[in-house]
């Protein structure tokens, strides 16, 4: 009586509260209850912390790690679902713009954080690739990244060129990492796909498999991906308007995350739209909230996730889903999480520091690769001012003595370097 009560508050306090974006039957199950004393541990609260939770075998948890526009906001990363499997294997779907500062937040070692599926290339689905790259380079990752993305109308318009260039963008970055660490971590494996597969396999490695199907977003390319592990499919929908696809594959799904945009009359006020090109973005190039709940009516996923809005349209949004919908439904924040079984979603939130980041993992990177060229030029290191490096002398001493460093001092091929010895 009490949890069918509960429900209905739920259910009615979500009309008037858009933070709060559960709802319903047995997913997001209740939580709370009372504190039985001044010194006890606190019942749960819908919190997830980081790194104190380990999966079931056969459990999936989604962290969404951006949730918003390409525009790019301190509150609201760009598109990014991380998904833990039980099995260990952890999969990003998406990289967007902010999204890595999220990521880190979880405190998960830059060796588990490898794997990267692109549903398109706009910046806001995977520009925060550099930050992973270099980020996780400097956090010790030991192995290069892998990134599985889809093929374009022509060359040039694929994932495979993409990274190309994101390589040539950034080897200055590269070059000089790779000379001072090491340069494994910074090479970047392509997988790139048909974006015309019509559900084909594109990864299929330590019982998971990863489907994708065609998206209509933009121009040719963009896809979704379905994703099968321990008897369940769940469905990262990328950027599209509605699509004959995602109703026929994603149908059934237990977890269907599907982009629902903001209202056009929402980016013509709040966001300094011109009209004409609000009723487009909206609806033309993506999915409003009538036509996501059209589509969840459609295939009946025993938990819908929309996401791509910002925050402060969510109560607007959950209207209009509500229009042609009322299935199991989380409008997506930063930070939301999913535990997915057979038996149920539990929706929380994360809760986790400002200034976490990633912790070491148990491999260690490669030594530095003999016989690289250096990038750094004579002319350059003659312009090392003595007095302030040999100020560092007495700390650098102290550091040397206690890692047993002595026999690799780099001070003693400098010509300023005065020992006090
Ligand atoms: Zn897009
Ligand atoms: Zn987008």
């Amino acid at each position: 009586m009490y949890s069918h009560l509960r429900r209905i508050f739920t259910r009615a306090a979500l009309l008037c509260a858009p933070l709060i974006a559960a709802v319903g039957m047995s997913s997001a199950q209740a939580a709370g209850g009372v504190v039985e004393g001044p010194n006890v541990v606190a019942p749960d609260r819908y919190v997830y912390y980081p790194g104190t939770e380990v999966l079931a075998e056969d459990e999936v948890r989604v962290i969404a790690c951006g949730t918003g526009m390409p525009d790019q906001r301190r509150g609201q990363a760009s598109a990014c679902f991380l998904f833990e499997f039980g099995n260990g294997e952890k999969l990003i779907f998406d990289l967007g713009t902010g999204s890595m500062r999220n990521i880190n937040a979880l405190m998960i070692p830059a060796q588990y954080l490898t794997k990267i599926f692109i549903s398109h290339l706009h910046t806001d689905h995977w520009a925060d690739l550099n930050a992973l790259w270099a980020g996780g380079w400097t956090a010790g990752r030991p192995v290069p990244l892998e990134v599985w993305g889809p093929s374009g109308q022509t060359e040039d318009m694929g994932t495979a060129y993409a990274i190309d260039g994101f390589l040539r963008a950034f080897n200055w970055d590269y070059q000089t990492r790779a000379f001072k660490i090491t340069p494994v971590p910074g090479k970047i494996t392509v997988n790139e796909f048909d974006y015309k597969a019509v559900n084909e396999v594109i990864y299929n490695q330590n019982d998971i498999v990863v489907r994708s199907i065609p998206a209509i977003h933009a121009g040719d390319g963009p896809v979704s991906f379905i994703i099968e592990y321990a008897g369940m499919k769940l469905v990262f929908g990328g950027d599209s308007s509605p699509n004959k696809w995602f109703v026929e594959y994603a149908r059934d799904a237990d977890f269907a995350i599907h982009e629902a945009f903001a209202a056009p009359e929402f980016f013509a006020k709040d966001y300094g739209m011109p009209p004409q090109l609000a009723w487009r973005a909206c609806c033309e190039f993506h999915t409003s909230g009538p036509a996501f709940g059209k589509i969840m009516s459609e295939i009946k996923p025993r938990h819908a996730v929309a996401y791509h809005t910002m925050e402060e349209a969510h109560q607007e949004l959950l209207l209009l889903i509500r229009s042609t919908y009322d299935g199991p439904l989380s409008i997506a924040m930063d930070m939301m999480v999913w535990n997915i079984t057979k038996d149920g979603v539990r929706e929380r939130m994360a809760v986790s520091p400002d200034r976490a980041s990633g912790v070491p993992g148990p491999t260690r990177q490669p030594p530095p690769e003999q016989g690289r060229a250096d990038p750094m030029s004579d002319f350059i290191k003659a312009g090392e001012w003595a007095p302030g490096f040999n100020a560092q002398n007495d700390m650098l001493d102290e550091h040397a003595e206690k890692y047993k460093l002595q026999e690799m001092d780099w001070r003693k091929q400098k010509p300023w370097f005065k020992s006090d010895e």
